[in-house]
């Protein structure tokens, strides 16, 4: 009897069916990867990684140094990258890459791809298995934060080599046959890298080398045997082993952005451990980051396209610190080249991730946010400015200001405890100047701004309305900051008074924002569905809610709360016409909104992601809950081509998390969000301080998705937005759903908080 229990459990162990789901189990990592230049599905790539680790490694199907470097639809792998690619527009710096193959050496990226099969493909957030058919070879990866394995197990006998290809633009690559150990470094980036940038790395094999060929000039070059040191333009080596057909070889890796000896010091991450050691340790790793929110449904595509989402909100901004050897905080700074104390993080674009990404690490994981402001003030004592886009120093792209709604965020919800003095001399600063070489850093057209109250659309200056909108709201922003501070309202009254300028833009005739010269009249020839030209990568119909802190002041501009709404469900219902003269083709965010089924909603890009929330302010919030369940079906699924659009840094995957919740963060920085309606019967989020949130919603379903009443913590709650701060302290939702709207009542407007009015609902 004892032998036969032992043996089912053996079998069970075998199978892993005793093994019960964890949320690392739902995240599929390809979701996205189905994308081009002309269509996003999410333009993402399988990161295999851990949570806001330092380094990704991600299959590689493109050419090297292509910034769509694993897509779903190919056929063939050409390495396995380490990475640091935050978009593949972008691209990517510091990469190297490794892959496997048998017979002659060959070191060419086409000579050495290999045919492989999603069939025969396993990837998970901390493990990616591929068989490559080509060579005969299976070929495994799993990773810590700045360290990894692979394990190659060779299917032919007699020669299998491994290649390793430090990239061009500057490489070098030394081999130390007898103790089976590699060093060298790669330089290769897009840009925003100081002089003196290195990824330094250390590869050891657990296999004697029979041969080294190396090259130093890339592709073209011709393999010269027993080449051991390569220093040139593009260094690769191809490593020739003897190993038996069924064998394994391991690589143990690691590697520094700070010296060689900080990457040897990195290897220790892997403690030791066996592939199968760290690769379960990688894996517990994600299940205490994912699982500190635990959802109840019993729809598994939901279960994984919540998670899925999760793990695309916990990989940016990225780790680019390091711990030297006496257990200090170190990191090589991006910004002037130097090796200096305390954090760094990188690899974010503000513009996309102040909506909803920092506000969810805010709520879910503020310590790790926290390093994150120290690794903003850390930026500016380096740069003299906050990064808007960084990847990993400042990059010339988007626009706004809007460090400045991810620093007040962060120091209103009581996330930041140090440096805040130097936060507020970077936002005050970032606000009245412009970076000298980075345009989009700090804010061009200050002076006009400052003086004119927009930023005129006939001053040289691109995109013009859509930064005016954006700067008043981050003063809006850091005029909050300024109160949760305590400065005095003679220092920040200004910033009050120009969170107001969006008013300037405001045409009563169209009822839209629209560019305005310098003269103070409107832009000739405006056309709302224009895209580019006065606004950034979407039209005015799109742009007009970026109002973010003050919703009653657009409605009171537009005419109330009626035309207000009328306004809202024309985005939702006008037939998605453009105009694209601005770009001269069809950008693939204008092709997403077109062929999505949602009129002019352009949900593949950010802009307008918080739009549908704003129903609340007009007394209709059951059309935020309609529409936003809505999109939640239609436009994310747990598949390669499960996003609508660039997913972005986890800006459009925490904007499913928070709709997922039932609120949303319109106004960053007002503490509150507001509410939309939970999408599952019951959530439990585990907070940092050992509090306990649960969100539930018996029967909630696609029929009945309307909210009848919410309770917090047994009280009935009338308002349309909640408290963030009463969220933190633990709570509990209960909503009562319906199949039809119920009355209801308007919440406060972020920016008037005594201004109190009801509306109730009417069908
Ligand atoms: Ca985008």
């Amino acid at each position: 009897m004892k032998q036969t229990i032992l043996t089912v459990i053996a079998i069970i162990a075998c199978f892993g069916i005793a093994s019960a789901t964890s949320p690392v189990d739902y995240v599929n990592p390809l979701v996205g990867s189905q994308s081009s230049h002309a269509l996003s599905a999410g333009n993402t790539y399988p990161a295999v990684a851990v949570p806001w680790g330092m380094n990704f490694w991600t299959p590689v199907t493109g050419e090297m140094g292509n910034g769509w470097t694993y897509t779903y639809q190919s056929n063939t792998l050409r390495g396995f990258k380490q990475t640091h690619q935050p978009s593949p527009w972008i691209n990517d710096y510091g990469q190297f890459s490794i892959m496997a193959t048998s017979g002659e050496p060959v070191f060419d990226q086409n000579k050495r791809a290999s045919w492989f099969s999603h069939m025969a493909e396993e990837a998970k957030p901390y493990y990616y298995k591929v068989y490559l058919a080509s060579h005969n070879i299976h070929a495994e990866m799993t990773v810590t934060s700045r360290a990894a394995m692979m394990r190659f197990t060779m299917g032919n006998e007699g020669r299998n080599n491994i290649v390793i290809d430090a990239m061009d633009g500057g490489s070098m690559i030394s081999v130390d046959k007898t103790n089976r150990r590699i060093t060298g470094y790669t330089t290769k980036n897009s840009g925003g890298v100081p002089r003196n940038f290195k990824n330094y790395f250390v590869i050891e094999l657990d296999h004697d080398i029979e041969n080294v060929c190396g090259v130093e000039n890339g592709y073209n070059d011709t393999l010269k045997l027993d080449k051991t040191e390569c220093t040139g333009n593009h260094a690769g080596v191809v490593l020739v082993l003897n190993a038996d057909r069924g064998e394994s070889v391991n690589l143990r890796m690691a590697s520094s952005f700070i010296s060689p000896e900080q990457a040897v010091l990195n290897l220790k991450e892997l403690k030791d451990g066996t592939f199968d050691e760290v690769k379960e340790r990688s894996k517990a790793e994600w299940n205490e980051v994912l699982g500190r929110v635990e959802v109840e449904d019993d729809n598994l595509d939901h279960l994984r396209t919540f998670y899925s989402c999760l793990y695309r909100s916990v990989l940016f901004p990225r780790s680019l610190y390091e711990i030297d050897a006496q257990g200090n905080v170190m990191h090589y700074s991006p910004y002037n080249g130097k090796v200096l104390p305390g954090y760094m993080f990188t690899d974010t674009g503000f513009w996309d991730t102040f909506r909803s990404l920092f506000p969810l690490l805010n709520l879910i994981y503020p310590s790790m946010n926290e390093k994150m402001q120290q690794g903003l003030a850390n930026a500016y004592r380096e740069s003299g400015f906050l990064p808007e886009w960084a990847s990993p120093g400042h990059r010339d792209c988007m626009v706004g200001n809007n460090s400045a709604s991810v620093v007040a965020d962060a120091i209103i919800q009581g996330v930041t405890t140090q440096d805040q003095e130097t936060l507020w001399e970077a936002v005050t600063h970032g606000a009245n100047s412009v970076h000298p070489r980075v345009s989009s850093t700090g804010r061009i057209g200050w002076e006009y701004y400052n003086s004119l109250g927009y930023v005129p659309c006939d001053v040289g200056i691109n995109e013009s309305a859509a930064r005016t909108l954006e700067y008043a709201y981050d003063d809006w922003c850091i005029y909050q900051m300024g109160k949760a501070m305590g400065k005095p309202e003679s220092e920040i009254s200004i910033y009050k008074d120009r969170a107001q300028n969006y008013r300037n833009l405001f045409d009563t005739e169209t009822k839209l924002m629209r560019g305005k010269k310098k003269d103070g009249s409107f832009a000739e020839n405006f056309n709302p569905f224009k895209w580019g030209g006065d606004f950034t990568e979407g039209n005015s119909w799109h742009y007009t809610w970026s109002v973010f802190h003050d919703p009653d002041g657009l409605i009171n501009l537009m005419g109330g709360n009626s035309q207000f709404a009328a306004m809202l469900d024309s985005v939702m219902t006008m037939a998605p016409l453009y105009d694209d003269s601005y770009y001269g083709f069809t950008i693939h965010e204008i092709r997403e909104m077109q062929i999505s089924g949602f009129g002019q909603y352009a949900h593949g890009n950010q802009p307008i992601q918080h739009m549908l929330y704003l129903y609340n302010y007009c007394g209709q919030p059951w059309k935020t809950q309609y529409w936003v369940r809505e999109v939640m079906n239609r436009l994310y699924k747990a598949t390669p081509d499960g996003y609508c659009g660039d997913e972005d840094n986890g800006q459009t995957s925490a904007w499913y998390v928070f709709s997922a919740l039932g609120f949303y963060p319109v106004c960053p920085g007002s503490g509150q969000y507001v509410m939309g309606a939970p999408y599952y019967n019951k959530v439990k989020i585990r907070l940092e301080n050992g509090k306990k949130l649960q969100i539930n919603a018996k029967d909630v379903s696609d029929t009945d998705r309307f909210v009848q009443q919410y309770q917090v913590n047994g009280k009935v709650h009338n308002l349309n937005t909640i408290d963030i701060a009463t969220l933190k302290k633990g709570a509990t939702i209960d909503a009562t759903m319906g199949n039809t709207p119920a009355s209801y009542q308007k919440g406060e407007s972020p920016i008037a908080p005594k201004k109190k009015r009801t509306y109730l609902f009417g069908k």
